[in-house]
Order: structure tokens, then C-alpha cells, then sequence
């Protein structure tokens, strides 16, 4: 059974004048319904106001919730925030904090939506207005639901909201592995980077993930991964610049799945980035992701299941 957090407004009609592909959320909802009984569905809310002003400046928050965003911030998000935008905004950074808790009590569970990891303190940017993952990741150490979070960001973009906003957190560890020459041009600080050339392939992806992602593992020693699975280091992306097959991008997810289970730690996925024509072909990937983590934490058997057992409070 695979824990996946959603909401009927994930899936929000296209804004006028926007270029961001709208209907990949609903897309990713039919595909996972179609696997019947090996979902178990749980409904994201209203993420509290005072969990995203943790992390964004109250003002930038009044203006997302009153769907009155200054145009010039609209432009860097790349669409405008009009009310259902804003609502569905609103809900996403609760998806991510419910599918960690739900990962702490099973092992591992998924966000359908999420991982919006370029939106800084006063403005969103690059698709993203609310950073649920530095929302979640800061609420779940208010809570003391855990002692020490890891974001382990795969996104071919650097996550340099995720790294601004949570600076200086010593609860909170970041992770970003990108392609260097792509967006954002000002890279933020990330408890560890590492900017990958264009073009690298599966091969040595998957070993400069495994060689610099164990020592924080190890280091870091967190309780919880938050876990950005965004597609587009996919060879026919877009926006990416790197070279991953679909049979690699599968292997990552099995390779982060593996690395935590071994050490008992929970792992909570969001989406994040898939860009193209096609849009059913990049909400495949995002569901192989969620099935690949889901099916590699399930094999894991009574290790998998440990995981959760441990961590349920
Ligand atoms: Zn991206």
C-alpha cells in the first residue's frame, strides 16, 4: 500500500496568458488511480497561515492569499496567482508535511504535488509561489516531530529557495544536485551542492549521487527525508540540460529509496519539475517516481516497515 497525499484543487484550471503545463496534477491523479487498491489516498487542507509565514515574509503570504500579487513577482513566478491559484498554493506545503507524517508512521509516502523549491522569503519564482518543502521541513521541527530533517533535492534545477530559506536552520539539512548552467543564474548555498556538467548520463549520475549524498547521510544523521523528485533531469526535458533515460531516472529513485531504508529513515517525495509537450508522458515519470519509491520501501519488507514502526509517535 502507497500512502499518496492529494487535493481536488491540486488540479487547478490554466490562468490566462500562462505557459506552465496546468493539467500534469490531474494527470498524475488518474494515472495513480488506476492503480486501484495499491494507493491509499489521504486529502491535503488549508496549510495554517502562521506555518508559511515560519519561512515566507507575512506580507508576501497576505498577498499570495489575497490573490494580489505585484506584477513584477507574478513575472518571476511565470504566471499570474489568481484565487485558484492561490488556493491551491495554500494547500500544497500541508500536502508535503502530511505526507512526512504519514512517512514517519509507513516508511514512506508521497505528495502529488510539491516540491516548488525556487520560492524565496518575499517572492515566488520559477513556477513556484509557496516552498512547501521549507514550509514542511521547518513545521515538522516546531513540532518536534523529528530532531533533524534532510532535503535531498534531484530537481535539474538548483533548490535555492529551499537552501535561502531554511540558511541557518541547524535541524534542517539541504541537498542539491542540478545541472550547473541552468536556471537559477544566482545559485543559492545549499548544505551541500553538487552542479553536474550538461549532458552527464545515468552512469555517473547515479555514482556522484550515491558518493556525495552518503557522508551527509552519515554526517547529517537526520530523522526524516523530504525528498524533491522532480523529472526533468530527463534526457528530453525541456528545461534540462542533463541526460538521464526513464530507466535512470527509475534507478535514482530505487538508489535514494535503498539509501534510506537502509539507515531506518522515513522518506516523504514531491514532485518538482517535468517540462515538455506531453504532458501524460511527464506525469508517467512523476508516478513511476511515487511507484518506484512506494514498491522499493514495500520489498523492503519488514525493514521498510520497521521504518515507520520506529518513528510512529
Ligand atoms: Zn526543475
Amino acid at each position: 500500500m502507497i500512502h499518496v497525499v492529494h487535493h481536488p484543487d491540486y488540479v487547478t484550471p490554466a490562468p490566462a496568458r500562462s505557459t506552465y503545463r496546468w493539467n500534469k496534477n490531474g494527470l498524475i491523479r488518474d494515472l495513480l488511480l488506476d492503480k486501484g487498491d495499491a494507493v491509499a489516498w489521504h486529502r491535503a487542507e488549508t496549510t495554517p497561515t502562521a506555518w508559511l509565514e515560519a519561512v515566507h515574509d507575512e506580507d508576501y503570504v497576505a498577498e499570495v492569499l489575497r490573490a494580489d500579487v505585484p506584477k513584477e513577482k507574478e513575472r518571476r513566478i511565470g504566471f499570474p496567482v489568481t484565487a485558484a491559484v492561490a488556493s491551491r498554493a495554500a494547500i500544497v506545503p500541508h500536502g508535503t508535511w502530511l505526507a512526512a507524517c504519514l512517512a514517519l508512521e509507513h516508511g514512506f509516502a508521497a505528495n502529488t504535488a510539491g516540491g516548488s523549491h525556487h520560492a524565496l522569503a518575499n517572492t515566488g519564482a520559477g513556477f513556484c509561489v509557496f516552498n512547501d518543502l521549507a514550509v514542511a521541513a521547518a513545521r515538522l521541527i516546531d513540532e518536534r516531530r523529528v530532531a533533524r530533517v534532510l532535503v535531498v533535492d534531484c530537481d535539474v534545477h538548483q533548490g535555492d529557495g529551499t537552501a535561502a530559506l531554511l540558511a541557518g536552520r541547524s535541524e534542517i539539512a539541504t541537498y542539491s544536485i542540478h545541472a550547473e548552467k541552468n536556471f537559477p543564474v544566482r545559485k543559492a548555498r545549499s548544505t551541500v551542492d553538487v552542479p553536474l556538467p550538461d549532458k552527464v548520463g545515468d552512469e555517473v549520475y547515479l555514482a556522484t549521487l550515491e558518493s556525495t549524498l552518503v557522508p551527509l547521510l552519515d554526517e547529517f544523521r537526520p530523522e526524516l527525508i523530504l525528498y524533491q523528485a522532480g523529472v526533468d533531469p530527463f534526457d528530453g526535458d525541456r528545461l534540462g540540460r542533463l541526460a538521464l533515460t526513464l530507466d535512470g531516472l527509475v534507478q535514482r529513485e530505487r538508489l535514494v529509496a535503498d539509501l534510506a531504508i537502509g539507515r531506518g529513515l522515513p522518506l516523504a517525495s514531491t514532485v518538482g519539475g517535468g517540462y515538455g509537450e506531453d504532458a501524460l508522458a511527464i506525469a508517467e515519470r512523476h508516478v513511476a517516481a511515487i511507484m518506484t519509491l512506494g514498491e522499493t520501501f514495500a520489498a523492503a519488507g519488514d525493514a521498510g516497515r520497521r521504518v515507520g514502526a520506529l518513528n510512529a509517535r
